[in-house]
């Protein structure tokens, strides 16, 4: 296992803490500039190590070429004084008024045209506009403040590094300069405009200017261009400001970090954790059980998507919740202990869970609340004054542990690899949206089947489809749309010797969202043994499908398939008898096809429904599971690496629960343990006894 990375790369000593604890603090105009002082020794005091404030654009260029920087100057002169990393959370999303009327034609277009007027930003109490960074004036403007910003503070000992994206993601601009923008990507894919007219079924195209980006919905090959093009054209918009930082500053580390979204805006807002984690030297996520409900396996999901976006760099919690979101629309109707009103013990739980998928620094998205608009009150551990309450010295005794020196050894290891990979498709995404209007048979699907491996304490990874070849199990769900290119690579690696569990109707739409008139599509009948008998596009009537796995019954939902082998084996029946599944071997590998959503079926039914499916997807796999858990709401994992072998045990309920785990034999036996936090346990060869606390995360070093 490979040492954390370092941030920076001339080799000069990395400037941040080695485990950043804090909070965003300054986003101008809150809070009152007359607490600061006391709030920076308070947030020391209590072990806090790092802050990120919002620099916004609006807040600082406040007439073209004119800055005021004293808010600014003053967060980091504190910050240095108090042992507290300043990070730059760059704002250029939030342009100052006066570009309004300085770049009228670079002013954010929506889908329907209309250019968006100057706003209040509900999270920082600080007005502005939003400009269109593909015109070239504004995009120049931006490129201006970036560099005076980092050339004004690089050498600033307060300085701990930058964050060059606020939960990156972004929904399409409409303007002049995107629509040219489109233009040049598409002559690039296309060449000509006979060959783009083809590809897109439109014929009358005499000039490139006769294209625009499209503004009505639909699984159609224009809609899925400009959704690519989109995607890609925030990302590069990402490494542009990361270059320009970069060159003013070679020294401190940049960041950035998104909304754990791959699985469900990344087709509409871009929200891809692959490619925006690829921009950075580290990645984090803002994630709050209030916003998204705080069943367990939630903000597990989450986290393990970032850890495997990340491949390997750093990442952060960096919008933790550490207090209540009052009266938004997604809290509205939930008890007060889901999350909406966290406790104390809901701020330990949520950090602990947050580590124990991997991740090594964590700040809330406020240190106090904000005193204006919307979001008054929300989200910080401190009062509304800046005092101390319980739930913020819970917070301190997380700080403290987190970054005690006696923890070193723990952050040098890293959660193993699980058991299985759920693949991610994003073509598949892009489609589901095109065609839908929004991903929820997608998201659903993928979520489902990572609660059915959750269920039975299976670590269950995200894979991206360009990363198969570093494992050897994997399921893929809702597989109804796939690229020539995803189906051969899948055929390859089976053949290689990888075992694939595939959900239905695989690569039924293919490039473009053309249906293949031989089902599975693009080769992948021969890849499965098996071919298309009949097919159902119901998904309203479906939502009670089942079918049986050699007896053992299963849930599906959305769409089905059926089959009809040619050199597989059927191992599957819906309820009339007719063909649901076809086990088969392909090459040195195996494949098992299921005609419909077993992932969306799971996680549609959440009181009557079958985790041993899941289960024996491990055992078809020929896998082992890392741990086996006697109590099913305790999940546990292991850590591993250089640091030594670490067992974490989360207890999600308000009661201790008493719990027997056995370790896979893959590793070894043991002959003690130690506890790091909370409480005793005994441990005989493979098997560890304890009594795992109420509402909290047990840390125990295995040793030989
Ligand atoms: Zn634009």
């Amino acid at each position: 296992m490979e040492e954390r990375p370092t941030f920076d790369a001339t080799g000069k000593p990395n400037p941040l803490p080695a485990f950043p604890f804090g909070a965003v603090y300054f986003r101008k105009s809150n809070p009152p500039r007359e607490d600061w002082e006391r709030d920076y020794r308070t947030a020391s005091e209590d072990g806090m190590n790092v802050f990120r404030h919002w620099f916004l654009w609006s807040g600082i260029e406040i007439e073209p070429g004119r800055y005021d920087w004293s808010d600014y100057d003053r967060q980091l002169e504190l910050g240095a004084a108090n042992g507290i990393k300043a990070i730059i959370a760059e704002m250029i999303t939030v342009a100052p008024e006066w570009t309004y009327r300085k770049y009228p034609q670079a002013v954010y277009r929506g889908r329907d045209g209309t250019a968006r007027e100057g706003f209040m930003h509900g999270s920082c109490a600080t007005g502005g506009t939003a400009l269109c960074m593909d015109n070239g004036d504004a995009k120049a403007a931006a490129e201006t403040f970036l560099r005076t910003l980092a050339h004004r503070y690089k050498n600033h000992p307060g300085l701990g590094g930058y964050d060059i994206w606020n939960e990156c993601g972004a929904a399409p601009c409409y303007c002049a300069a995107t629509a040219a923008r489109f233009r040049e990507w598409l002559t690039a894919k296309y060449g000509d405009l006979p060959t783009l007219g083809e590809a897109w079924h439109r014929y009358g195209y005499a000039d490139w200017d006769d294209i625009f980006p499209p503004r009505h919905e639909g699984p159609w090959p224009d809609v899925l261009d400009w959704t690519e093009f989109h995607i890609e054209s925030a990302h590069l918009l990402m490494r542009w400001r990361y270059e320009v930082i970069r060159a003013a500053d070679p020294n401190h580390p940049i960041t950035a970090h998104g909304v754990a979204g791959s699985l469900t805006s990344m087709a509409e807002r871009a929200t891809d954790d692959w490619r925006a984690a690829a921009e950075v030297e580290s990645y984090g996520y803002t994630w709050g059980s209030c916003r998204h409900g705080d069943e367990p396996w939630k903000q597990f999901h989450a986290v393990d998507l970032v850890r495997a976006s990340s491949r390997g760099k750093p990442f952060w919690h960096a919008e933790a919740y550490g207090g209540p979101l009052w009266m938004a629309p997604n809290v509205i109707g939930k008890p007060r202990n889901e999350g909406r009103i966290a406790s104390p013990e809901d701020i330990r739980y949520w950090h602990m869970v947050s580590f124990m998928a991997g991740a090594t620094g964590s700040l809330y998205l406020r240190w106090r609340p904000l005193l204006d608009g919307p979001l008054f009150g929300a989200f910080g551990p401190y009062g509304m004054d800046g005092s101390r309450t319980a739930r913020s010295a819970m917070s301190s005794r997380t700080a403290k542990w987190v970054t005690s020196s006696e923890q070193a050894g723990l952050w040098k290891s890293r959660p193993v690899k699980g058991e299985i990979g759920i693949i991610y498709v994003p073509e598949t995404q892009v489609f589901t949206q095109a065609q839908q209007g929004n991903t929820s048979f997608y998201s659903q699907s993928m979520r489902g089947a990572y609660q059915g491996f959750f269920d039975n304490n299976i670590q269950a990874d995200w894979v991206h489809i360009r990363h198969i070849d570093e494992r050897d199990a994997l399921y893929l769900p809702f597989p109804v749309m796939l690229n020539r290119e995803t189906a051969d690579r899948l055929r390859v690696w089976v053949e290689a010797g990888g075992t694939l569990v595939c959900e239905g109707c695989p690569a039924y739409f293919g490039e473009r969202g053309r249906v293949g008139t031989t089902q599975p599509n693009y080769g992948l009948d021969e890849l499965f043994g098996a071919q298309e008998s009949y097919v159902e596009f119901t998904p309203d009537l479906l939502g009670d499908l089942r079918f049986n796995l050699s007896g053992m019954p299963v849930r599906g939902g959305i769409f089905m398939q059926v089959y009809e082998p040619t050199t597989g084996t059927p191992c599957g029946w819906y309820e009339d008898g007719r063909i649901a599944a076809v086990d088969h071997s392909f090459g040195r590998g195996k494949t098992r096809l299921i005609g419909t959503m077993c992932g969306a079926g799971y996680a549609e039914h959440p009181t009557d429904r079958w985790p041993t499916f899941f289960a024996d997807v491990l055992r078809l796999c020929g896998k082992e599971p890392h741990v086996t858990c006697s109590e099913p709401r305790v999940k546990a994992r292991i850590h591993d690496g250089s640091g030594g072998t670490y067992l974490w045990v989360a207890n999600p309920v308000r009661s201790a629960l008493p719990v027997r785990l056995e370790l896979g034999s893959a590793w070894g036996s043991f002959s003690s343990v130690r506890t790091l936090r909370s409480g005793d346990a005994r441990v005989n060869a493979r098997t560890v006894d304890l009594t795992a606390p109420a509402r909290d995360v047990m840390v125990l070093e295995l040793v030989k």
